[in-house]
């Protein structure tokens, strides 16, 4: 008897399903295999200094599945209900935004078929994988070695990439300068575009990669001549390699407090480095045009545009009429009431303390209303290359 029951943990572990967020971009917290084919995994979330507004709008896991006879998953996602602007009850994942598979790491598509229990707030995934390892994410994982690569196979004598500040944990803060070397910038414009302020929100970077390929092209060497274009890619490295939501490491919203972070002061820098080295930057650069880029689950807007409405509206008009980008509104969403103390996003900022155009622009992670379909990473570099030519023609 003894050496057969010696062998049964070991038959257990390779028969069995496993599940991994051990690796960069991975996020999802305790699983329970409840049955021969269904999986409980509880969706973490982020929450901030506080242990306020945690937002649950992600989770990127890789399965092994070693059972002997395979056959389909169901994956039951909970713990989805969270909290925003101090507004509990938010919920970011339903079934408007079903996850993505990928089997080899590398090509990613929506996974059908999900259905949202309105009673439990469960999301049901079915699966049905043809490799015994796959990944599921909420959306298409891009994460900070891509940046990294992406940035290591650039070369251009147009292009010059610093680091402008380091992360709570160290990591570079990466700015890209694009524009013709050879012609002075002082009659140049100058425009500035800010991606990943918060972790999750994978879009963002495919946007800031499709529009670099672009400006690096031949097409826009004319732009090039005339316009200098600052990227700052990714705002929060140290949230996208943790697999985070939307606060830095010591658990600050990156797209909050930019009224109330003095560059020049320490205790600043040390609680959100990040944001005083891109505030540092910007005090001291000229900015005829801010974008920054964001993701949110249904729905797609632009707003900033109050104080700078001529440019706001041709902005909007150009990004609606002749670019993929859907945007329901008829014009620019009006910004609101000014944000209480500590809670200024940064095209806020750039309007209120630099008095310059700053805008935002929101892109939906569901059903895309101009595309017909869920977008995918391919949509997001095509809009990329759009909003860069969008941006340079806007602000000449
Ligand atoms: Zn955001």
């Amino acid at each position: 008897m003894k050496p057969i029951l010696a062998l049964l943990p070991l038959l257990a572990a390779c028969s069995g399903i496993g599940l991994s967020s051990d690796f960069e971009t991975g996020s999802a917290g305790a699983w329970e295999q409840v049955g021969p084919d269904t999986i409980t995994v509880k969706v973490p979330g982020q929450a901030d200094v506080d242990g306020r507004n945690r937002q649950v709008s992600w989770y990127h896991f890789q399965v092994a599945d070693d059972r002997e006879r395979r056959g389909p998953l169901v994956f039951i996602m909970t713990d989805l209900v969270g909290e925003y602007d101090y507004r509990p009850g938010a919920i970011a994942i339903t079934d408007d935004t079903p996850p993505l598979i990928s089997e080899d790491g590398v090509v990613w598509t929506h996974v059908p078929g999900v259905r949202f229990d309105t009673q439990a707030m469960a999301l049901h995934v079915p699966v049905n994988a043809r490799s015994r390892r796959f990944w599921l994410a909420h959306v298409e994982p891009y994460s900070h070695s891509r940046l990294e690569a992406f940035l290591g196979e650039l070369k251009s004598p147009d292009l010059a990439v610093e680091t402008i500040g380091k992360t709570v944990q160290g990591r570079d803060l990466r700015l890209l300068t694009i524009t013709d070397r050879s012609i002075d910038d002082a009659g140049k414009k100058s425009v500035w575009l800010m991606g990943r302020q918060h972790a999750w929100e994978t879009g963002t970077s495919f946007v800031v990669e499709g529009a670099v390929r672009w400006l690096l092209t031949d097409e826009a060497k004319e732009l090039r001549k005339r316009v200098v274009f600052h990227v700052l890619p990714m705002m929060d490295p140290d949230g996208v390699v943790a697999g985070g939501i939307r606060f830095n490491r010591n658990g600050y919203d990156v797209n909050r407090n930019w009224d109330t972070c003095d560059p020049a002061d320490p205790e600043s820098r040390k609680k959100m480095p990040e944001i005083a080295a891109a505030k540092e930057r910007l005090l001291r650069s000229k900015v005829d045009l801010f974008l920054t880029l964001h993701n949110q689950e249904r729905g797609g807007w632009l707003s900033g545009s109050d104080e700078f409405k001529e440019l706001g509206d041709r902005f909007y008009r150009e990004l609606q009429e002749k670019t993929s980008c859907s945007l329901p509104d008829k014009a620019p969403r009006p910004q609101g009431p000014p944000p209480a103390a500590g809670r200024a996003t940064v095209y806020q900022w750039v309007l209120r303390e630099l008095r310059k155009p700053g805008f935002i622009l929101e892109q939906g992670v569901a059903k895309d209303a101009k595309l017909g379909r869920l977008p995918v990473s391919a949509d997001r570099l095509r809009f990329g290359a759009e909003l860069a030519r969008t941006m340079g023609k806007v602000v000449e």
